[in-house]
């Protein structure tokens, strides 16, 4: 009985080693093959931009602006797959409407967003984006620093510019008081742009920061990401899947939760999606959370475990600077926040 067990047990082994050793397989395969497909297109520039995705077919804009529906070739969906923001090369379709896509250009950056908490890596709703615009109002809704800590992880997990905008100034000016809890922000050298879609305050400054980039909104529901958006002059769109029915070439059940690249009337691009908020921390470990709070990085020297993660270790410099007054202590409290929310994952 023992030794069916453990002859069991070795079987079981091999043939995950095998499947494992398949996987790896078809991976370098893949990558061979997207790697032959790129050098193709090398030194020809992309010509579309994918503005909403759909399956197999994209919204595609081209140089001259106009918008066409793209079908992905076999091959690109097998060895790609295409998102809101990707760079494509696009060849003639079966009629003068259509374009087939090609080849994708490689990612500069990817927003990714978790299915469900048992989604370690998430999936993919927005590639090349430039800037995480994380905006927070003051009095309504009360600012809550934790959100932009999380939001400014995010963005650095992500490695996207991040851009904090304050919005509602009409109601709370840029002298009130209030703003002092923003301090550590300044100095830790992040963009603030103070705004009013109302009274229209800022809003160039706003605009100059988004210009010729590819942006995603982040913050709370009732902070004012709609109205900068209108104010930006947003409006108009067609709301996500509007495009696909009209043409009446797809249908399903990704039409009504998508995301959608939209064109900012100055030049650039915001990502309208149903929200980053459900992005969460994907792929970061807890030891590794420590990197994404810059002003740690003076004091870690001072700990006595090369490990520590700061929490209830003894001898660390981190929380002895935390004491000292020289890291903000609300900073540090969010750091522990976080730590714990990913220990719980
Ligand atoms: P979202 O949920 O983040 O998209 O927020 P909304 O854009 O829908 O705005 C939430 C509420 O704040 C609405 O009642 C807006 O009228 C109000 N609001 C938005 N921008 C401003 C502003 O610049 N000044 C003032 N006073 N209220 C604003």
């Amino acid at each position: 009985m023992g030794r069916k067990n453990r002859e069991g047990r070795a079987k079981r082994r091999n043939v995950l080693l095998a499947q494992e050793r398949r996987r790896r397989d078809v991976e370098k395969r893949a990558e061979r093959d997207r790697n032959k497909l790129l050098a193709r297109y090398e030194g020809q520039p992309p010509d579309g931009r994918v503005i909403c995705q759909y399956g197999s077919h994209a919204e595609t804009v081209f140089d001259d602006g106009s918008v066409r529906m793209s079908m992905l070739s076999p091959k690109v969906h097998r060895l790609f797959g295409v998102c809101v923001g990707d760079l494509v090369w696009t060849e003639p379709g079966a009629t003068p409407e259509e374009r087939i896509i090609v080849a994708r250009a490689p990612r500069r950056t990817q927003v990714r967003r978790k299915r469900g908490e048992e989604d370690r890596t998430g999936h993919v709703i927005a590639a090349n984006v430039d800037v995480m615009a994380i905006t927070v109002a003051l009095r309504e809704p009360p600012l809550r620093t934790g959100a932009i800590d999380r939001y400014l992880v995010l963005a650095s997990v992500l490695e996207i510019e991040p851009l904090l905008v304050l919005t509602k100034i009409d109601q709370a000016p840029k002298d009130d008081p209030g703003w002092d809890v923003l301090t550590p922000y300044r100095e830790l050298g992040l963009k603030i742009v103070p705004t009013s879609a109302h009274s229209g305050d800022g809003m160039d400054d706003l605009r100059a920061c988004l210009r010729d980039r590819v942006t995603v909104f982040a913050g709370h529901s009732g902070v004012g990401k709609s109205s900068i958006c209108l104010a930006l002059g947003l409006e108009g769109a067609p709301a996500a899947g509007e495009m696909s029915q009209a043409h009446g070439k797809v249908r399903g059940r990704h039409t009504t939760s998508i995301a959608r690249l939209l064109e900012l009337p100055k030049g650039g691009w915001v990502v309208d999606t149903p929200g980053v908020r459900a992005v969460g921390l994907v792929d970061l470990e807890e030891s590794d959370l420590s990197v994404h709070f810059p002003e740690f990085s003076d004091f870690v020297e001072g700990c006595e475990y090369a490990d520590c993660c700061h929490k209830d270790e003894l001898n660390c410099g981190v929380r002895d600077a935390v004491d000292a007054g020289e890291i903000p202590r609300a900073r540090y409290e969010s750091y522990l926040r976080l730590l714990e929310s990913l220990s719980d994952a």
